[in-house]
């Protein structure tokens, strides 16, 4: 189908929530995507940071095609192999106890949210049941997520919410004024949606030693800067804290519908049968992927990340100068002169694909990228700045 045709067929029959850009993608190698116009394109995007291993990847590709060929989907009234390989690699990889898999980062929050309510009945009873969440996160768009979602130009239109949310800033004393019926603090270590913010480590380190000693669990919310993105397994471990349940989806079956809900130490038995559950939930081809994404994301591969991350950083640093750049590892935020969907816009006509939270241009490229494709990408924003 011409670009055209797409667009119009597309503005007749989905609904109208996605302002997009003019172009349609049909393939593609690595970072480097091809658009029905026949052009190439450079991904610095990653499909929002889905893509972890860029596109057409083979190791991947076989990994889904095999499992395709012996089964699609099995209910959860049944044990599967794939999904249990792939809750074992997670749980080693992130410290973790157990996990639940859903399809979605909002369900995998939603998943978190319960936990920990229940987990608070089950030892305080009722009446202790508010999630503390931060001013400027970012959590999903069910209702409860969104409620969650600290920003209130998402809350526009939806009320009422379902109640039980209360805000704090990044900052301990504003935490401590919210806690008083609180069961857990969600947190992302570094914001997406929310301007590319790594939250100060002073606060995240008090929030972990106040969330210990008054039994208020703490939630990570690692749907963005999870899954290796940071130069860390889980974001969180930068900061040296460990957290009662964290939630990753995005990036982890690298490119098909996954969430996920791990339960450390505390929260590792705080479901039974019937408390929880999802018909697509560790659904074999989604997990099939995800054995794939998540056995590649070694520790020799991390050092990879972080050494791609200081070479974009340079070249970023010579074109914005040394204070635009935010952000942790492979996530990163740039302030920039024009107008952020502006350089986003121009971008995209010269063959460069980037992203933008609030004001700032955000990139969140294939951890796969080539130094390379860094290279072209780099020369395209040289360009669209000079
Ligand atoms: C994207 C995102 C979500 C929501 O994930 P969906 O898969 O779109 O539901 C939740 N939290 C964070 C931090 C995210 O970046």
């Amino acid at each position: 189908m011409q670009f055209e045709q797409i667009k119009a067929l597309d503005e007749t029959y989905l609904a109208h929530t996605y302002g997009r850009y003019p172009i349609a993608f049909c393939g593609g190698k690595n970072a480097t995507l091809e658009g029905v116009d026949g052009k190439k394109y450079i991904d610095f995007g990653a499909g929002i940071a889905v893509n972890l291993f860029g596109v057409n990847d083979e190791a991947w590709k076989t990994a889904v095609k095999e499992q395709i060929d012996r089964i699609q989907h099995v209910s959860n009234y049944y044990y599967s192999e794939p999904t249990v390989r792939l809750a074992e690699l997670v749980c080693r990889r992130a410290g973790a106890q157990r996990v639940f898999f859903g399809n979605s980062g909002a369900e995998a929050n939603e998943c978190a949210f319960k936990a920990a309510r229940k987990y608070s009945f089950m030892k305080y009873g009722a009446g202790r049941s508010d999630i503390i969440s931060l001013r400027g996160s970012f959590h999903g768009r069910t209702l409860f997520t969104l409620t969650a979602t600290g920003q209130d130009a998402f809350h526009k239109y939806f009320d009422p919410f379902a109640g039980g949310v209360v805000y704090a800033d990044a900052d301990i004393a504003s935490v401590e004024k919210a806690a008083e019926h609180a069961c857990a603090v969600v947190i992302e270590c570094v914001q997406g949606e929310g301007g590319v913010k790594a939250l100060p480590e002073a606060f995240v380190k008090a929030l972990a030693a106040f969330c210990a000693a008054r039994d208020i669990l703490l939630i990570c919310d690692e749907v963005q800067c999870g899954m290796g993105r940071t130069g860390k397994f889980s974001a969180y471990e930068h900061y040296g804290i460990t957290p009662d349940l964290v939630t990753l989806a995005k990036g982890l079956a690298g490119g098909l519908p996954i969430g996920a809900c791990l339960f450390y130490e505390k929260t590792k038995d705080v479901f039974a049968p019937g408390d929880h559950g999802s018909t697509f939930g560790g659904n074999p081809v989604a997990c099939a992927g995800g054995i794939s994404v998540v056995s590649r994301i070694t520790d020799g591969f991390l050092e990879e990340v972080e050494e791609k991350s200081r070479y974009l950083r340079k070249g970023l640093k010579e074109i914005f100068g040394e204070d635009a750049l935010t952000g942790l590892g492979l996530m990163i935020g740039i302030r920039t002169a024009l107008p952020a969907k502006e350089v986003a816009q121009k971008c995209l006509e010269k063959g460069l694909l980037v992203l933008t939270a609030h004001d700032l241009v955000r990139l969140l490229p294939p951890l796969s990228i080539t130094k390379q494709e860094i290279d072209e990408g780099l020369r395209i924003l040289g360009e669209v700045i000079s």
